[in-house]
């Protein structure tokens, strides 16, 4: 149960505030709009409040990143300690508390977040400019490396000081965001204006600008977003360790088709050039989107949902370069294509970026989060051999506060709204109340969703509108009934029903959930003869503590007649999938000997969600199972 924070009743929170944007086709529900009650989320949401969020500040205290604000202000002995751009976790912190806000009763976390931006804001210079790294004598250096992260930090902080205006009404953060963004805005731009032309090295300014422009008004910050989309292609950035791609430097974004480079920052880059496209519209820069969200899930991103195929450089491998032990598939890329998704839904309302938005939810971001809620995976592989381990935090610590700001977000991706209809995109049990963003229209929702295949949508606020009720893709044979009558629904839509609803009118949904096998291109080498499986939303994994034998040696019969168990209690509810599988095995254990067809014998495979994987004993998994 998430319980209504004190300003809850008088503000309207949104996070990415589509309202009056010329070229969104739907309006956000603020947070208030939406009460999550389910078991899958909520207790998520209440563990993001209880201990994810106090524990992240702790570590932020313990590293000593808040004390480098407070070092950089004077107000501290000491020099700054960390990594170059450690500011940006505290300012991701800051904002999973801003939205958070919102959604629950936290006064222990509202004090602790004034005073982190008392600290942040004293460390402002008079020019506005503010890097807790570049103070003292590394003050000449300010923007002389386009690499060392000052735009990423100040777009994290504008990002920061927007949840927590939108939802406590505090203008200090915003103010000085203001005072950053009008700094950063004298100093670069077209050269013709006498402005310095610069290409940026980690994206994410952009999309934090245009979301400043639609908070402030200020037609600067819109203009600002787009030099910085627009100058990129000048082949700056490059040098001895990376090339101008690794930086998406190598050609204007207008002719990128492809999602290459440093996954994180590629993806960042275009959720902003989407939040630029919600303004201007402009079609030059849908085109280059569209090819780009094509080539990602094509031809480059993991049956996760995740992205990132390389160690090197984090970076996107090359076309169907995809291998599972060696993934890199950052948490902060996963939640970067949910936000990237999210942008070209509200512009589009095409249920396939509903679809990728969810999928990447539950099974390309949940698995960098324990279930204690306070250990987490940078990397995300699809196999490994069971010393991958999720960490209390890392010392580059950019994914921890990625996850808590997306999960203190999630209420403001579950619907939309536009003039006629409530549209919504996935199912959590809870209500849904429409009026904060102008429609006049409230359901609630009862599902066990992602187990159980039946959504139950009931009407408590009627009246003349349309509802708009996706059907996720995977969802062959699902049905829809209204008024005592069903019918068939295509996969992959939105299903919509005007009409005169009367409280306690009801919409069911049922979407048959059997478990799937899914094959992978060829030209994805490691996946030949191979199968994933999934179920609803979500994707499996096998995992050794579950099996008999060792996960290397397991293959499953893809004629299996499949059985679903209820797993462990410690992990959440959740279903487990049983099915029929062979273990394969040498004589005496040889490195090599003669191939025998009987070489196996029958084994039970029990498959847990790949969401869940390393949360109990250490031991092999691997989501790409052999085919007996
Ligand atoms: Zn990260």
């Amino acid at each position: 149960m998430i319980l209504l924070g004190r300003y809850a009743m008088s503000r309207q929170s949104f996070v990415v505030d589509t309202s009056a944007s010329p070229h969104a086709l739907l309006r956000p529900l603020p947070l208030q709009g939406v009460t999550i009650r389910d078991h899958f989320w909520a207790p998520r949401i209440a563990t993001n409040t209880q201990v994810t969020l106090p524990s992240q500040y702790a570590h932020c205290e313990e590293t000593e990143r808040i004390a480098n604000f407070r070092r950089a202000a004077g107000n501290e002995e000491g020099d700054f300690v960390g990594l170059f751009f450690n500011d940006s976790d505290v300012y991701k912190w800051l904002e999973a508390v801003g939205w958070n806000d919102a959604i629950s009763d936290s006064p222990g976390l509202s004090v602790i977040r004034d005073k982190v931006v008392a600290d942040i804001v004293a460390a402002q210079r008079t020019d506005g400019y503010l890097n807790s790294y570049f103070t003292k004598e590394r003050s000449d250096d300010r923007w002389t490396n386009f690499d060392l992260h000052e735009m990423y930090c100040a777009g994290h902080f504008f990002q920061a000081a927007i949840a927590i205006c939108r939802t406590s009404g505090a203008r200090t953060a915003l103010d000085a965001a203001c005072k950053m963004a009008d700094h950063i805005d004298a100093t670069f731009g077209p050269a013709s204006d006498g402005k310095r032309p610069i290409t940026d090295g980690h994206p994410e300014v952009e999309l934090a600008l245009v979301e400043l422009y639609r908070v402030t008004k200020e037609q600067r910050y819109l203009t600002l977003a787009d030099f910085m989309v627009s100058v990129r292609g000048a082949n700056q950035l490059g040098n001895q360790k990376f090339d101008n791609l690794y930086y998406q430097d190598h050609k204007p974004y207008r002719d990128l088709h492809d999602v290459v480079g440093h996954a994180v920052r590629m993806l960042y880059l275009a959720a902003g050039a989407t939040d630029l496209w919600l303004e201007t519209g402009e079609s030059a820069l849908k085109a280059a989107i569209d090819a780009q969200w094509h080539n990602m899930t094509q031809k480059r991103m993991y049956v996760s949902g995740g992205v990132g195929s390389r160690w090197h450089g984090e970076a996107i491998g090359d076309d169907y370069e995809l291998p599972n032990p060696t993934a890199y598939t950052e948490t902060c890329a996963a939640i970067a294509s949910v936000m990237w998704n999210w942008r070209l839904l509200q512009g589009t309302g095409d249920a396939k970026y509903a679809d990728l938005m969810e999928w990447t939810l539950y099974n390309g971001v949940m698995p960098g989060l324990s279930v204690s809620g306070n250990e987490y995976f940078y990397q995300n592989p699809l196999e490994n051999d069971g010393t991958h381990r999720r960490s209390a935090w890392f010392g580059c610590a950019c994914c921890p506060p990625n996850v808590a700001r997306l999960l203190a977000q999630l209420g403001s991706y579950v619907a939309s709204v536009d003039s006629q209809s409530l549209w919504i995109h996935t199912y959590m049990q809870g209500d849904i109340d429409a009026a904060g963003s102008g429609l006049d229209a409230a359901v609630s929702v009862a599902t066990e969703y992602p187990w159980d295949n039946t959504v139950r949508i009931t009407v408590t606020r009627g009246g003349q509108w349309t509802l708009r009720t996706r059907v996720p893709s995977w969802a062959s044979g699902a049905t829809v009934t209204v008024g005592g009558v069903r019918q068939n629904a295509e996969p992959n839509t939105y299903v919509a029903l005007r009409r005169a609803w009367q409280v306690g009118d009801e919409v069911v949904l049922v979407f048959p959930m059997q478990p799937r096998l899914i094959m992978a291109h060829p030209s994805v080498i490691n996946n030949n003869g191979r199968v994933a499986v999934a179920r609803g939303p979500l994707l499996y994994c096998i995992e050794q503590v579950d099996q008999s034998m060792p996960v290397a040696s397991l293959r499953i019969d893809p004629r299996t007649q499949w059985a679903e168990a209820a797993g462990s209690v410690a992990l959440g509810a959740h279903t487990l999938l049983h099915a029929k599988g062979y273990s394969t095995s040498t004589p005496d254990d040889a490195l090599y000997a003669p191939w025998r067809h009987d070489a196996r014998q029958p084994v039970r495979l029990t498959l847990v969600p790949y969401h869940l994987w390393a949360n109990r004993a250490a031991g092999a998994m691997t989501v790409w199972i052999p085919l007996a």
